[in-house]
């Protein structure tokens, strides 16, 4: 596992392999930690999460999730969804906030749905940092929408993030982007 540093308290996890879903890890000033998305199953996490949250449910952001971990959050149109590649977690509860308090970050939840029904992306204001999940990819790139996903939504989402005054983009796959 390959772990770079992005800013302060803020870490990218990479799995080697072909799939290379992105992890992020965030480290509170107390010592606690919470996760974004936990990869396919092939990082050795050498910690358990406080807290995680899961960009949506395709099994290479969800396979890490170990079942003793307490706070393991999903958007509700998660659940129930029979799209492929779908591996939600049995403990993962649905994310009941809008904005979750980890200091010193403050994460606020957006509904990005075209993915997935319930992907969402992640703004860490105080870094500027927008965890985008499967949604939006560095460059030009756009998650896919043959999954069960729709058109119509990613582009409505992709609007949304245009507005979210974010300054480097952390997707789930490849590489983070500063913002031009
Ligand atoms: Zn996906």
């Amino acid at each position: 596992m390959e772990r770079k540093q992005i800013a302060e308290g803020v870490w990218q996890l990479q799995e080697e392999g072909t799939l290379c879903t992105n992890a992020y890890l965030l480290e509170s000033g107390g010592g606690k930690r919470l996760l974004v998305d936990s990869g396919c199953g092939n990082l050795d996490f050498d910690f358990t999460p406080d807290i995680c949250i899961l960009t949506h449910g395709h099994f290479d952001h969800t396979g890490g999730v170990e079942k003793e971990w307490k706070r393991v959050y999903l958007h509700v149109k998660e659940f129930g969804f029979q799209g492929a590649y779908i591996r939600i977690p049995k403990n993962a509860k649905k994310i009941d906030f809008d904005v979750l308090s980890f200091p010193p970050f403050s994460l606020e939840i957006i509904h990005t749905p075209g993915h997935t029904p319930g992907s969402i992306c992640i703004f860490e204001r105080k870094n500027g940092i927008l965890f985008s999940g499967d949604t939006k990819f560095a460059g030009e790139g756009v998650g896919r929408t043959d999954l069960g996903g729709s058109e119509e939504e990613i582009e409505e989402s992709l609007k949304k993030i245009e507005g979210i005054p974010y300054k480097l983009l952390c997707p789930g796959h490849n590489e983070c982007e500063e913002r031009e």
